[in-house]
């Protein structure tokens, strides 16, 4: 089942919602977004297969399965970075690009995406809301930027506790939530009350620096 869910963010009400307007459209019909640059792999520098943390997603590297994956260990180069041996990402971004850039886990940690748009575009790594969270908090820049996307069927909810949003764990058919007591009962009080587990319609969240779970929908 999991692997129906949309590997690539092409979703034209993303672009809308985030780049902002029908006068973007029109500016692209005559200026096209920058071309990628062209990089000599012979001479660019290794990164090492750098992994650094997502809060917001640490799972990132050992995600997905049947296709689903986020990162893959990649030649590279990364077209953002410039340089090879990269963990690449598997997805694309929710932005104004038609193509296929070569994007490293560095180069989202830092935020550095927008390298490969236009002054003024933008971008989000992800099709959701994220609901109960004051619009000036940093974490939303954080989440939307430079914490990396997973494979979702439709917009979705990301959580939020206290205010504060939470950290994405996993779908919720994954056999480790059968041990874990808070994330069943969180798919159980998302669904009524009803025993829920197990169904990959259900998006888990953990707070940052606690253990209480959370459970969004995310229906076909
Ligand atoms: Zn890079």
């Amino acid at each position: 089942m999991k692997w129906l869910r949309y590997l690539f963010g092409f979703s034209s009400h993303s672009h809308a919602k985030k780049a902002g307007a029908p006068e973007l459209a029109e500016r692209r019909e005559k200026e096209p977004y920058p071309p990628l640059p062209e990089i000599d792999p012979a001479t660019a520098p290794s990164q090492g297969f750098a992994q650094p943390h997502f809060r917001f997603f640490p799972g990132a590297y050992e995600f997905g399965e049947d296709g689903e994956a986020v990162f893959k260990r990649h030649n590279g180069p990364c077209h953002c970075c410039g340089m090879r041996d990269i963990y690449a990402y598997q997805k694309r971004p929710y932005w104004i690009r038609r193509d296929e850039p070569v994007i490293c886990a560095q180069c989202i940690a830092d935020g550095r995406l927008g390298i490969l748009l236009d002054n003024g575009d933008n971008y989000s790594m992800h099709d959701c809301q994220i609901e109960g969270v004051s619009d000036d908090n940093p974490d939303i820049e954080e989440i939307e930027q430079r914490t990396p996307g997973f494979a979702t069927y439709n917009p979705f909810d990301w959580a939020s506790i206290d205010g504060e949003p939470m950290a994405f764990m996993g779908y919720g058919d994954e056999e480790k939530w059968k041990y874990l007591g808070e994330a069943s009962a969180a798919m159980c009080e998302k669904y009524g009350g009803q025993d829920a587990y197990p169904s990959p319609y259900f998006l888990l969240f953990k707070e940052l620096d606690g253990n209480r779970y959370r459970a969004t929908l995310d229906l076909d």
